[in-house]
Protein backbone atom coordinates (compact mmCIF):
# COMPACT_ATOMS: atom_id res chain seq x y z
CA UNK A 1 0.00 0.00 0.00
CA UNK A 2 1.40 3.67 -0.94
CA UNK A 3 0.37 6.63 1.11
CA UNK A 4 0.23 10.20 0.54
CA UNK A 5 -0.52 12.34 4.04
CA UNK A 6 -1.29 16.03 3.42
CA UNK A 7 -1.98 18.95 5.53
CA UNK A 8 -0.79 21.33 7.12
CA UNK A 9 1.80 21.45 9.73
CA UNK A 10 0.88 20.37 13.01
CA UNK A 11 -2.40 18.69 11.27
CA UNK A 12 -0.83 15.29 13.01
CA UNK A 13 0.38 13.43 9.95
CA UNK A 14 3.56 12.06 12.01
CA UNK A 15 1.68 10.98 15.11
CA UNK A 16 -1.02 9.47 12.49
CA UNK A 17 1.23 7.92 10.16
CA UNK A 18 3.54 6.17 12.90
CA UNK A 19 0.09 4.38 14.25
CA UNK A 20 -0.52 3.89 10.12
CA UNK A 21 2.86 2.77 9.21
CA UNK A 22 2.74 0.07 12.45
CA UNK A 23 -0.60 -1.53 11.38
CA UNK A 24 0.31 -1.81 7.87
CA UNK A 25 4.27 -2.72 8.08
CA UNK A 26 5.10 -0.03 5.87
CA UNK A 27 7.91 2.51 6.22
CA UNK A 28 7.11 6.19 7.09
CA UNK A 29 8.82 8.19 4.86
CA UNK A 30 9.29 11.82 6.66
CA UNK A 31 11.20 14.63 5.06
CA UNK A 32 10.90 16.75 7.87
CA UNK A 33 13.00 13.84 9.75
CA UNK A 34 15.22 12.75 6.95
CA UNK A 35 16.11 16.24 7.02
CA UNK A 36 16.56 16.49 11.15
CA UNK A 37 18.41 13.46 11.04
CA UNK A 38 20.89 15.00 8.03
CA UNK A 39 21.27 18.36 10.43
CA UNK A 40 22.22 16.04 13.59
CA UNK A 41 24.82 14.38 11.69
CA UNK A 42 26.61 17.45 10.23
CA UNK A 43 25.80 16.39 6.89
CA UNK A 44 26.17 18.53 3.37
CA UNK A 45 22.45 18.46 3.33
CA UNK A 46 22.03 18.91 6.45
CA UNK A 47 24.02 22.37 6.47
CA UNK A 48 22.27 23.51 3.08
CA UNK A 49 19.14 22.77 4.85
CA UNK A 50 18.92 24.21 8.27
CA UNK A 51 18.87 27.96 7.55
CA UNK A 52 15.28 26.95 5.55
CA UNK A 53 14.03 24.87 8.60
CA UNK A 54 14.87 27.17 11.07
CA UNK A 55 12.84 30.00 9.50
CA UNK A 56 9.83 28.00 8.46
CA UNK A 57 10.90 28.66 4.62
CA UNK A 58 10.78 24.80 3.18
CA UNK A 59 14.05 23.61 1.84
CA UNK A 60 14.73 24.10 -2.23
CA UNK A 61 12.46 21.17 -4.33
CA UNK A 62 15.85 19.81 -5.63
CA UNK A 63 17.57 18.91 -2.31
CA UNK A 64 14.16 17.34 -1.21
CA UNK A 65 14.02 15.42 -4.77
CA UNK A 66 17.21 14.04 -4.29
CA UNK A 67 16.21 12.29 -1.08
CA UNK A 68 13.38 10.91 -2.04
CA UNK A 69 14.69 9.12 -5.19
CA UNK A 70 17.25 7.82 -2.58
CA UNK A 71 15.04 6.94 -0.03
CA UNK A 72 12.62 4.46 -2.62
CA UNK A 73 15.49 2.64 -3.71
CA UNK A 74 15.88 1.41 -0.66
CA UNK A 75 14.43 -2.48 -0.43
CA UNK A 76 12.01 -1.45 2.63
CA UNK A 77 9.69 0.96 0.37
CA UNK A 78 8.83 -2.37 -1.97
CA UNK A 79 6.07 -3.61 -0.28
CA UNK A 80 4.73 0.24 -0.05
CA UNK A 81 5.21 3.50 1.99
CA UNK A 82 3.46 6.56 3.59
CA UNK A 83 4.58 9.88 2.56
CA UNK A 84 4.50 12.42 5.42
CA UNK A 85 5.21 16.32 4.74
CA UNK A 86 6.25 15.37 1.17
CA UNK A 87 5.10 16.43 -1.20
CA UNK A 88 4.85 20.13 -0.34
CA UNK A 89 5.35 22.55 -3.64
CA UNK A 90 3.50 21.53 -7.05
CA UNK A 91 7.40 20.78 -8.52
CA UNK A 92 7.56 18.21 -5.99
CA UNK A 93 4.38 16.41 -6.63
CA UNK A 94 5.59 16.53 -10.28
CA UNK A 95 8.74 15.04 -9.71
CA UNK A 96 6.96 12.44 -7.72
CA UNK A 97 4.65 11.12 -10.66
CA UNK A 98 7.94 10.98 -12.85
CA UNK A 99 9.51 8.73 -10.36
CA UNK A 100 6.06 6.73 -10.16
CA UNK A 101 5.97 6.36 -13.22
CA UNK A 102 9.35 5.18 -13.98
CA UNK A 103 9.19 2.77 -11.21
CA UNK A 104 5.76 1.32 -12.57
CA UNK A 105 4.00 1.86 -9.59
CA UNK A 106 1.13 4.52 -8.23
CA UNK A 107 -0.23 5.80 -4.88
CA UNK A 108 -3.42 4.26 -3.17
CA UNK A 109 -4.48 7.02 -1.22
CA UNK A 110 -3.96 10.32 -0.56
CA UNK A 111 -5.41 11.60 2.91
CA UNK A 112 -5.79 15.31 3.38
CA UNK A 113 -5.92 16.26 7.74
CA UNK A 114 -7.82 19.24 7.83
CA UNK A 115 -6.86 21.41 10.64
CA UNK A 116 -7.74 25.08 11.11
CA UNK A 117 -4.98 27.50 11.98
CA UNK A 118 -5.81 28.19 15.78
CA UNK A 119 -5.61 24.92 16.71
CA UNK A 120 -2.04 24.52 14.71
CA UNK A 121 -0.78 27.09 16.57
CA UNK A 122 -2.29 25.73 19.59
CA UNK A 123 -0.78 22.22 19.31
CA UNK A 124 2.38 23.02 17.77
CA UNK A 125 3.72 25.21 20.31
CA UNK A 126 3.03 22.70 22.97
CA UNK A 127 4.25 20.11 21.13
CA UNK A 128 7.49 18.01 22.46
CA UNK A 129 9.64 15.85 20.18
CA UNK A 130 12.27 13.32 20.68
CA UNK A 131 15.71 14.21 18.94
CA UNK A 132 17.07 10.48 19.40
CA UNK A 133 13.62 8.36 18.61
CA UNK A 134 12.18 10.70 17.34
CA UNK A 135 8.87 10.19 18.78
CA UNK A 136 6.39 13.35 19.53
CA UNK A 137 4.46 14.18 22.44
CA UNK A 138 2.16 16.83 23.42
CA UNK A 139 1.84 19.04 26.98
CA UNK A 140 -1.67 18.91 26.61
CA UNK A 141 -2.92 16.14 24.10
CA UNK A 142 -0.79 13.81 24.42
CA UNK A 143 1.63 13.37 27.35
CA UNK A 144 4.68 11.39 28.37
CA UNK A 145 4.49 9.20 30.87
CA UNK A 146 7.60 10.87 32.52
CA UNK A 147 7.28 14.69 31.94
CA UNK A 148 9.87 15.99 29.54
CA UNK A 149 11.05 11.72 29.52
CA UNK A 150 10.16 9.86 25.81
CA UNK A 151 8.35 6.86 26.83
CA UNK A 152 10.00 4.79 24.02
CA UNK A 153 13.69 5.30 24.63
CA UNK A 154 14.13 7.32 27.86
CA UNK A 155 15.75 10.28 26.29
CA UNK A 156 15.24 14.02 27.20
CA UNK A 157 12.21 15.88 25.72
CA UNK A 158 13.00 19.77 24.00
CA UNK A 159 10.81 21.59 22.30
CA UNK A 160 12.16 21.75 18.29
CA UNK A 161 13.35 25.15 17.09
CA UNK A 162 11.16 25.83 14.74
CA UNK A 163 7.93 25.39 17.20
CA UNK A 164 8.26 28.61 18.47
CA UNK A 165 5.42 30.53 17.51
CA UNK A 166 6.73 33.36 15.46
CA UNK A 167 7.98 30.43 13.03
CA UNK A 168 4.83 28.73 13.41
CA UNK A 169 3.12 31.87 11.80
CA UNK A 170 5.73 31.72 8.74
CA UNK A 171 4.99 28.23 8.14
CA UNK A 172 1.39 28.50 8.08
CA UNK A 173 2.04 30.84 5.64
CA UNK A 174 4.28 28.69 3.49
CA UNK A 175 1.61 25.86 3.58
CA UNK A 176 -1.03 28.42 2.11
CA UNK A 177 1.50 29.25 -0.80
CA UNK A 178 3.16 26.68 -1.71
CA UNK A 179 1.45 23.81 -0.31
CA UNK A 180 -2.35 24.06 -0.29
CA UNK A 181 -1.88 24.20 -4.04
CA UNK A 182 -1.77 20.49 -4.10
CA UNK A 183 -5.44 20.23 -2.94
CA UNK A 184 -6.00 20.89 -6.59
CA UNK A 185 -3.54 19.48 -8.04
CA UNK A 186 -4.49 16.06 -7.01
CA UNK A 187 -8.33 16.99 -6.44
CA UNK A 188 -10.43 14.34 -6.59
CA UNK A 189 -7.58 11.80 -5.82
CA UNK A 190 -7.91 13.47 -1.95
CA UNK A 191 -9.98 11.64 0.75
CA UNK A 192 -11.02 14.46 3.64
CA UNK A 193 -10.42 13.75 7.21
CA UNK A 194 -11.31 16.53 10.01
CA UNK A 195 -8.37 17.15 11.96
CA UNK A 196 -9.75 18.57 14.76
CA UNK A 197 -10.94 15.14 16.35
CA UNK A 198 -8.83 13.45 18.93
CA UNK A 199 -6.02 11.30 18.21
CA UNK A 200 -7.48 8.36 18.11
CA UNK A 201 -10.94 9.23 16.25
CA UNK A 202 -8.64 10.66 13.53
CA UNK A 203 -7.06 7.02 13.36
CA UNK A 204 -10.33 5.44 13.05
CA UNK A 205 -11.54 7.75 10.20
CA UNK A 206 -8.19 7.19 8.68
CA UNK A 207 -8.73 3.17 8.77
CA UNK A 208 -12.00 3.43 7.56
CA UNK A 209 -10.81 4.85 4.27
CA UNK A 210 -7.80 2.07 3.99
CA UNK A 211 -9.94 -0.82 4.52
P1 LIG B 1 2.60 17.10 11.86
O1 LIG B 1 3.45 15.87 11.64
O2 LIG B 1 1.46 17.19 10.89
O3 LIG B 1 3.41 18.35 11.93
P2 LIG B 1 2.27 16.06 14.61
O4 LIG B 1 1.80 14.66 14.43
O5 LIG B 1 3.66 16.27 15.03
O6 LIG B 1 1.91 16.93 13.29
O7 LIG B 1 1.29 16.76 15.66
C1 LIG B 1 1.50 18.08 16.12
C2 LIG B 1 1.27 18.15 17.64
O8 LIG B 1 -0.14 17.96 17.91
C3 LIG B 1 1.99 17.06 18.44
O9 LIG B 1 2.36 17.61 19.69
C4 LIG B 1 0.93 15.97 18.61
O10 LIG B 1 1.13 15.22 19.81
C5 LIG B 1 -0.37 16.76 18.67
N1 LIG B 1 -1.52 16.11 18.02
C6 LIG B 1 -1.53 15.29 16.93
N2 LIG B 1 -2.79 14.93 16.60
C7 LIG B 1 -3.62 15.54 17.51
C8 LIG B 1 -5.05 15.55 17.71
N3 LIG B 1 -5.88 14.89 16.91
N4 LIG B 1 -5.53 16.30 18.73
C9 LIG B 1 -4.68 16.99 19.53
N5 LIG B 1 -3.33 17.01 19.41
C10 LIG B 1 -2.80 16.30 18.41
P1 LIG C 1 5.79 20.11 10.14
O1 LIG C 1 4.93 18.98 9.67
O2 LIG C 1 5.64 20.37 11.59
O3 LIG C 1 5.69 21.33 9.31
P2 LIG C 1 8.19 18.83 9.07
O4 LIG C 1 8.97 18.00 10.00
O5 LIG C 1 7.41 18.15 8.01
O6 LIG C 1 7.31 19.74 10.01
O7 LIG C 1 9.15 19.87 8.35
C1 LIG C 1 10.06 20.68 9.07
C2 LIG C 1 10.80 21.59 8.09
O8 LIG C 1 11.60 20.78 7.18
C3 LIG C 1 9.92 22.43 7.16
O9 LIG C 1 9.51 23.64 7.76
C4 LIG C 1 10.84 22.63 5.95
O10 LIG C 1 11.83 23.63 6.22
C5 LIG C 1 11.57 21.30 5.86
N1 LIG C 1 10.88 20.33 4.98
C6 LIG C 1 10.33 19.13 5.33
N2 LIG C 1 9.80 18.52 4.26
C7 LIG C 1 9.99 19.34 3.20
C8 LIG C 1 9.65 19.27 1.81
N3 LIG C 1 8.98 18.21 1.29
N4 LIG C 1 10.03 20.31 1.02
C9 LIG C 1 10.70 21.36 1.50
N5 LIG C 1 11.04 21.50 2.80
C10 LIG C 1 10.70 20.49 3.65
ZN1 LIG D 1 12.70 8.71 22.14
Amino acid sequence: MRVILLGPPGCGKGTQAEIICKNFEIPHISTGDILRDNVKRGTEIGSRAKSFMDSGSLVPDEIIIGMIKDRFSEDDCKNGFLLDGFPRTIAQAEALDKLLKKMKIHIDYIINIDVPDENIINRISKRLSCSNCGDVYNLMFKKPKKEMVCDSCGFKLHQRDDDKEEVIRNRLEVYRKQTAPLIQYYNKKIMNVDGQQSINEVTKDILKILK
